[in-house]
């Protein structure tokens, strides 16, 4: 998570650039899941589970990146990060949860 930080801080980017290069790593892991999936139109591309992982990835960077965008610190992003991810994946969790019928 250091390297996410400071390789943020070194990077000119604005945050709405930061935003759309969200979208457009979104949009390449639609592209390699809709093909490995052989999702009607997509399947002649060929992507393998290996570009799914790697897309996947690009866009966790990217908004990581996001969250250090917006952090005043080193200590400010890795705090908010795991604060969220705690919260986050507890909400995720309840929603799990068996219900009764
Ligand atoms: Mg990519």
């Amino acid at each position: 998570m250091d390297k996410i930080y400071d390789l943020t801080k070194a990077d000119p980017k604005s945050l709405q650039e930061r935003a759309l290069k969200l979208s457009e790593e979104a949009g390449e892991l639609a592209q390699a899941v809709l093909s490995v999936t052989k999702a009607p139109g997509s399947a002649y591309k060929n992507h393998s589970l290996a570009d799914v992982r790697e897309e996947a990835v690009d866009a966790a960077i990217v908004s990581l990146s996001l969250l250090a965008h917006v952090s005043d610190s080193r200590e400010d992003f890795e705090a908010e990060l795991d604060r969220l991810m705690t919260l986050k994946c507890a909400k995720w969790s309840e929603k799990l949860e068996p219900r009764e019928s």
